[in-house]
């Protein structure tokens, strides 16, 4: 059958039995862009939206098989990264990120579940900065992901941010996007930071709604845009649209 042509997500990451995130969140979410999807299961997980029950990793050459079988199917323009699970599905992963070169790839460095369960092996995270991030257009820490994978202190400050976020960029994501959402005060403040250009702040009032999945939801509708050829700042902008409008249906509930 032919490469279908109309502009695809490929979706990499962990299976949530609660559905509260990982892939099927992502789908719901690109498809609510207008985008279409693809998928590379790293892990199946047992969840309800209090507790992860069981984790499930998948064999990485398993992984790499599904990301070139979507590659070969569909028009890829976006990729989309979740829940990795191990070292050697990073490795897999990347080693396919690497013959693409060309389609933008936006990670979620996902760590942990808001229950604290690890998503990630520990000793993995040397992996996912040194052989991952310097594949992706775009990585989306928010504040105790950035400070884990900087091995430094919850950051207190703008100052602290912007050090941390520098530290991690010199792994060489084209892109940064810190994310203040768990951080106290009024305003929920995100950062993008990149190399060549300077940071960008996106201000918005702190809602009081709390929800599952925030995370995968604004990697995935920022990839969607992307994937329409949007701009990354533009992509951003209408990412944080999306997300913040999903967090106030919720909280009107
Ligand atoms: N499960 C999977 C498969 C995920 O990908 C993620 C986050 O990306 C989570 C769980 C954690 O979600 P939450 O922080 O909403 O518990």
């Amino acid at each position: 059958m032919a490469l279908r042509q109309e502009p695809h997500v490929l979706v990499v990451g962990g299976s949530d039995s609660s559905g509260g995130a990982g892939v099927a969140r992502d789908i719901e979410t690109i498809s609510a862009a207008g985008v279409r999807t693809c998928l590379a299961v790293t892990a199946v997980t047992v969840q309800t939206h209090d507790a992860v029950m069981a984790i499930h990793h998948l064999q990485p050459g398993l992984v790499a098989d599904q990301m070139r079988a979507a590659l070969r199917a569909n028009r890829v323009s976006a990729i989309k990264i979740g829940m990795l699970s191990t070292g050697r599905v990073i490795v897999a992963v990347a080693a396919v990120l690497s013959e693409f070169p060309r389609i933008p790839a936006v990670l979620d460095p996902v760590l942990a579940s808001s229950s604290g369960k690890a998503l990630l092996e520990a000793n993995a995270i040397g992996v996912m900065k040194r052989n991952l991030m310097p594949l992706c257009h775009l990585v989306t820490p928010n504040l105790v992901e950035l400070a884990t994978l900087v091995d430094s202190e919850l950051a207190g400050n703008d100052d602290d941010i912007l050090r941390q976020g520098k530290r991690l960029l010199a792994f060489g994501p084209q892109a940064l996007l810190l994310k203040g959402g768990h951080a106290t005060g009024p305003q929920s403040t995100d950062i993008l930071l990149s190399s060549n250009q300077k940071s960008i702040r996106f201000e918005a009032p702190r809602g009081t709604g709390t929800m599952r999945g925030t995370g995968c939801m604004l990697a995935s509708a920022i990839a969607a845009h992307l994937a329409n050829a949007r701009s990354l700042h533009d992509s951003v902008v209408e990412g944080k649209r999306f997300v913040l409008n999903r967090l106030k249906e919720s909280s009107a509930g």
